[in-house]
């Protein structure tokens, strides 16, 4: 694939710096180890991805490539922060919105994720399943059942800070090959990571690797389900489907011996139930069992369990949350309006090489809107009221939607001592 982007990012938050900067601390950091007189800390590199620029960054205060590393300077431990969010549904009203704020002339999904971009971009890498796909270009925009969405959703997600983007689940064939084509098309131009489906067998095998502070995450894409639909046959396309657990073995093995932690996606279970089913249950242990570290579950549209499960080879601790909830919808129940975003600490011992899980962190978020699903927009739990909750349109078909009924789901399916306090 023409997209390599490795980004390794600054300690206390992700994100880029500026070209000019990045190469000035260079030169005062190699002149500084050529006296040998400068103890400086790993680092950020960016290689840049073909004609792409990157931001600037807002901590670019220690920038230097680690090949200037003293090779005798045994490296501290250091940590990572891995970000998942749920399902991010396009439907028409949402798009309509973002066509209005914009009087016709494209489409501003920028408000939709105004409350949430701080915290997505201040993990090292941020994770999302986008629902739909976005080939607004090459097929006319719909909603549900056979979503189709314009591409400045996934301009919004890039801006938001999300750096790996699963398409597995069971939207991704809406608009058959042309869809699929467009969407990756479109993905190619952003600095970003897809995962879940490919161009062709070669494209798969092309494990995706995010790298932050020197610790390298792989990230890998299943789906349960594709609602019926299928590839043409002969088709060069790749969707990896859960049942297809030996290429899902193989990968995850693969992805294992190419990084330091293994992320995957997956959109499985049963729409609007909390309870799990057997092969939910199966399917995650086997998957942690194959080298999985982190498993960001998708689909059911509500927040399903979040949990630790254990390694059986060697007793490493992997958070699972079974589903997330929509990031954002249209959707007609409360339930359907609470969702999280799962931050997983990693850190690596780089005496032994290994790294592993240092504790995690569920954020609670909340989809708003007023009547008739207007002005929808996403909230963090901490910044949310009673008042917004009573003038939330979802009350007309859930009467008793409130910071409580929100706080309920979660404290059923997150346990307290993972709650964002
Ligand atoms: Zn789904």
């Amino acid at each position: 694939m023409s997209y390599k982007v490795e980004r390794r990012r600054p300690y206390g938050g992700k994100k880029r710096f500026h070209k000019h900067l990045a190469w000035a601390v260079v030169i005062i950091a190699l002149c500084a180890a050529a006296y040998g007189a400068f103890k400086f800390k790993p680092v950020i590199i960016a290689k840049l991805d073909g004609a792409e620029s990157l931001p600037s960054s807002k901590n670019a205060s220690s920038v230097s490539p680690s090949s200037a590393k003293p090779s005798s300077e045994v490296k501290k431990p250091v940590s990572i922060t891995i970000l998942g969010a749920g399902d991010n549904l396009i439907h028409d009203s949402l798009y309509k919105q973002a066509k209005a704020r914009t009087n016709g002339s494209g489409y501003d999904f920028t408000p939709v994720y105004e409350h949430v971009a701080e915290q997505i971009k201040s993990a090292d890498v941020a994770v999302i399943n986008q629902e739909t796909v976005v080939a607004g270009n090459v097929a006319p925009l719909s909603g549900y059942p056979l979503f189709n969405s314009p591409t400045a959703v996934g301009d919004a997600l890039v801006n938001a800070g999300f750096d790996v983007i699963n398409h597995a689940n069971n939207h991704i064939l809406d608009q058959g090959e042309k869809g699929i084509k467009a969407t990756l098309d479109y993905w190619d131009t952003k600095p970003v990571k897809v995962v879940g489906v490919y161009r062709n067998d070669e494209d798969m095998e092309n494990i995706r690797i995010v790298e932050a502070k020197g610790i390298k995450t792989a990230h890998i894409g299943v789906t349960e389900m594709t609602n019926g639909l299928h590839l043409p046959k002969g088709s060069q396309y790749k969707i990896v489907m859960a049942s297809d657990t030996e290429l899902i073995e193989r990968l995850i093995k693969k992805a294992k011996s190419m990084a330091d932690v293994v992320v995957v996606s997956v959109h499985w279970g049963t729409e609007n139930t909390y309870e799990l089913t057997d092969a939910q249950k199966k399917l995650a242990q086997e998957m942690v069992d194959w080298g999985t570290d982190v498993i960001f579950g998708n689909h059911p549209h509500v927040v399903q369990k979040l949990t630790l499960l254990t390694r059986a080879s060697d007793g490493a601790k992997c958070p699972v949350i079974f589903a997330l909830g929509n990031f954002v919808s249209a959707q007609l129940s409360g339930k359907n309006m609470v969702s999280g975003m799962l931050t997983v600490t990693e850190t690596k011992n780089f005496e032994t090489g290994k790294t592993s899980y240092a504790g995690m962190t569920f954020t609670p978020v909340v989809t708003q809107y007023g009547r008739h699903c207007s002005n929808i927009t996403i909230y963090p739990l901490s910044e949310y009221t009673d008042k917004m909750a009573s003038e939330h349109g979802v009350r007309k078909y859930t009467p008793s939607f409130s910071k409580k009924f929100i706080q309920d789901i979660i404290d059923k399916n997150i346990p307290e001592e993972y709650q964002a306090k």
